[in-house]
């Protein structure tokens, strides 16, 4: 019996610039890590490997994004006489749906019921559920990374110290299927460390946590144990952790080098109507600046179509954005997850539809163009599909500028920091945003035009201007000679 282990990231391969954000699916190495050995295994990475469909069981993990493409696969594999075995996020919100197609899922964490789950597989008789549970951390081991081979990942050293989040952002989907927030035994984390050291002795660590300082407590004594081992790192943190002067300062000290920072919105209004509460009247700017002074590189998460969003306000944060000294922007379109609040109540609106993931988007809108990072799947009252991918491609080509002052200001941090290999991964990652969100701009542009929604947009670039001009202009003979 050959099981392998499939890594899709359907949506990653639609994107250049983020196409090369690769890290090794760690929850494969967790699950290979307690399967019986009577059974073979295998990783087929859909970011690193040709895909090759060879083996009796396949085994996925289902997020949102991939879930069309996973049931695609699995249809066609379970046509072929395969074994398909569903799991993942968005297995554990929408079991009846993945049910369909595949011979077993397993909903919650799947470490806990795997070796279960492998016995059914072996003997013939898998039943359709199993239900995991949170794995307490008197059962988490460390992860064997050499079950990775030698795939070339950009951070390969991902690893993460604990699973779910104490807060409840109401669109945030990962904090209700992780459970319970629980921390890795330090000793784990430590063996784990070593591990990474030997294999990547040049990589830094790449934290994947939704929320690693959520407990002060255990943050300090990770950040001991980084400094004891003096292993570059970095991570994402809440605003209000950012904000904190003493934690970022621990943070540099124990080797930080960037941040990912949940931002979402710069607008108060919206950061409570998504629950956000930990963004409230926080001094961001200061927080940046702070950290460009400890030589921590700061990634911005902004998200684009929350509740008090318009053209106009969207117009003035963007205009602030550039004002603010952060090293690299990430921006996405709002997506409504199934099993969230957010999902609930929009539903209840008539705002989004259900089960939006699977359907064929329409021909009449140009979603099919962009990553699903920036498309749109939920009706927003001030703004249409196209007007929101219109502005975030906007922010992402004008705040991933390389312009000189730019280019000395994130190369400063990282001298402060000791970290200008860092450095030069930012420079990079916005010099490929912006060229293809000029790219994508232009397609969706005359995609625009063709729709006749250009002439009133407030939003429009001199592109789209010049473009609606000259339909306009060439329009005028037409109609001027048809008249009596
Ligand atoms: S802080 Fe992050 S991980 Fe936690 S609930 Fe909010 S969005 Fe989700």
């Amino acid at each position: 019996m050959k099981l392998v282990f499939v890594n899709i990231m359907q949506e990653l391969q639609r994107f250049d610039s983020m196409s090369y954000l690769t890290q090794p699916p760690i929850p494969f190495a967790i699950l290979n890590a307690v399967t019986p050995k009577a059974i073979e295994t295998a990783l087929v990475d859909e970011q690193t490997d040709e895909v090759r469909w060879e083996g009796d069981a396949f085994g996925f993990s289902v997020s949102t994004q991939n879930s069309k493409a996973v049931y695609d696969y699995a249809d066609a594999l379970r046509a072929g006489g395969k074994k398909v075995i569903l799991g993942g996020i968005h297995v554990t919100v929408c079991p009846e749906e993945a049910m369909c197609h595949a011979d077993a899922i397993v909903t919650g964490e799947a470490e806990t019921i795997w070796s279960e789950v492998c016995e059914d597989l072996l003997a013939g008789r898998l039943r359709g559920r199993y239900e995991g549970s949170p794995t307490p951390p008197s059962r988490m081991t460390p992860v064997d990374y050499r079950f990775f081979g030698n795939r070339r990942y950009l951070t390969p050293a991902s690893l993460f110290a604990t699973r779910g989040c104490n807060r409840r952002c109401s669109f945030c989907v990962s904090s209700r299927y992780m459970g319970p927030y629980r921390t890795k035994p330090l000793e784990v984390l430590e063996q784990e460390v070593d591990q990474l050291t030997r294999l990547y002795p040049q990589a830094f660590l790449q934290f994947t946590d939704d929320n690693l300082l959520a407990s002060r407590k255990y943050a300090a004594e990770l950040l001991a144990l980084l400094r004891r081992k003096r292993r570059r790192f970095a991570t994402m943190v809440t605003v209000d952790q950012f904000c904190d002067r003493a934690l970022m300062e621990e943070m540099a000290a124990s080797g930080c080098l960037g941040v990912a920072v949940g931002v979402e919105s710069v607008d108060d209004n919206n950061c409570a109507a998504v629950s956000k509460y930990q963004n409230l009247q926080q001094p961001f700017v200061d927080a940046v600046h702070r950290a460009n002074q400890l030589g921590i590189q700061t990634v911005a998460l902004i998200m684009v179509g929350l509740p008090h969003d318009t053209p106009q306000a969207l117009e003035r944060t963007l205009e602030y954005l550039k004002q603010v000294p952060c090293s690299y922007y990430d921006m996405r379109v709002l997506r409504i997850y199934p099993s969230t609040p957010l999902y609930r109540e929009m539903l209840a609106t008539g705002d989004v539809t259900e089960n939006w993931w699977l359907k064929t988007e329409s021909s009449g809108t140009c979603n099919q163009l962009l990553p699903s990072s920036l498309s749109m799947h939920f009706r927003h009252g001030r703004f249409d599909s196209m007007q929101l991918q219109h502005l975030s491609l906007r922010f992402i080509a004008e705040l991933s500028g390389t312009g000189l002052g730019t280019v000395s200001q994130i190369l400063r941090v990282g001298y402060r920091g000791r970290a200008l290999r860092f450095a030069g991964l930012l420079l990079a990652g916005r010099q490929r945003s912006a060229r293809q969100a000029r790219m994508l701009l232009r397609q969706v542009e005359q995609a625009m035009v063709a729709s006749g929604q250009t002439a009133a947009s407030p939003w429009c670039s001199p592109v789209v201007e010049n473009a609606a001009a000259r339909l306009a202009a060439s329009a005028v003979p037409e109609s001027a000679g048809s008249k009596p």
